[in-house]
């Protein structure tokens, strides 16, 4: 058997539940997806991260994932990359059926419809593993019940990577509980920055110049109308923020809700 490089869990430690991976799905050589069991206790908000990883030399080795599945589901989601050197992905990406990791007991984070005024387009600006965060709220009834409108924008390198975009454009439409709102108020944007694809380019240029609007079918961007969540690289976050700001938007918080919150989809070191 491979050695995948992480002890074996039998009791989850303090802070920590132990669950059983259900399926792994790789997408590409940097990038897969897996479903765990969900403990009854864990309760988050859609839109939140926790703190996730593997027992390693007796230790918990964690790092913070966005919950890819709704507040409502019975198994939990995550959608990782792959750094090689990695501490965590190096071992993480070779996790199997029937194995255990560990899962925070204490989501946070800022992606979540209680830290936006009410509007009534929601737009959803990811890049990369970004995408995770959203794909647990465009899977929250809560989300349609608040909003007209809800822009997925989801920009890549590669095509290959635009992870769940047969999900999101197949099968989420036909969802049993949640088909007749998407159909009605989901508008998913993908976009790819490095080969040819039907849409190109970067989404704060695609905004600037009013396309991604035009695409989307609604009004240029506007803080008395619309809200915006983002979660990219710092520098797709600094870009973003940079643009909202200069158009009057105000960023939220879990203390103030605001016109646009922001999070990081990974920290550079
Ligand atoms: P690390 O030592 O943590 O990272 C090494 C380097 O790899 C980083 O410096 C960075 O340059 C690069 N890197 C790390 N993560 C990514 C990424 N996601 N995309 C591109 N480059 C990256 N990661 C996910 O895969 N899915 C998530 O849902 C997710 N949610 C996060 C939410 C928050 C709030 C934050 C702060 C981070 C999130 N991350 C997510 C990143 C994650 O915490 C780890 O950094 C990642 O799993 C790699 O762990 P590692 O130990 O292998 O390498």
């Amino acid at each position: 058997m491979m050695d995948t490089g992480h002890d074996q869990i039998t009791a989850a430690p303090p802070g920590y539940h132990a669950e059983e991976v259900t399926s792994v799905h790789h997408w590409t050589d940097r990038l897969f997806s897996f479903t765990c069991t969900r403990d009854p206790a864990l309760r988050f908000t859609s839109g939140q991260f926790a703190m996730i990883g593997l027992l390693v030399g007796g230790k918990p080795l964690v790092r913070a994932y966005s919950m890819v599945s709704p507040a409502w589901e019975e198994q939990l989601e995550f959608l990782s990359i792959k750094v090689p050197d990695g501490p965590l992905t190096s071992r993480l990406q070779h996790i199997r059926v029937g194995e255990k990791v560990l899962i925070g007991r204490k989501p946070v984070g800022t992606l979540i419809t209680d830290n936006l005024l009410p509007g009534r387009n929601l737009w959803m600006l990811a890049t990369g593993t970004g995408l995770a965060p959203f794909m647990s709220l465009v899977r929250d009834p809560e989300v349609y019940a608040k909003f007209d409108r809800v822009i997925l924008a989801h920009t890549v390198r590669e095509a290959r990577e635009l992870a769940y975009r047969e999900y999101i454009t197949h099968e989420l439409p036909e969802h049993e509980l949640l088909g007749e709102d998407v159909r009605a108020k989901l508008v998913y944007l993908p976009a790819v920055t490095r080969e040819p694809f039907p849409v190109t380019g970067r989404i704060t240029t695609r905004l600037e110049s009013g396309a991604a609007e035009r695409e989307a079918g609604v009004e240029p961007l506007d803080p008395a109308r619309d809200r915006v969540m983002i979660c990219g690289s710092e520098a797709m976050n600094a870009d973003c923020r940079a643009l909202l700001d200069a158009r009057g938007f105000v960023e939220g918080t879990n203390s103030a809700p605001g016109s646009f919150v922001v999070e990081k989809a990974f920290v550079t070191k």
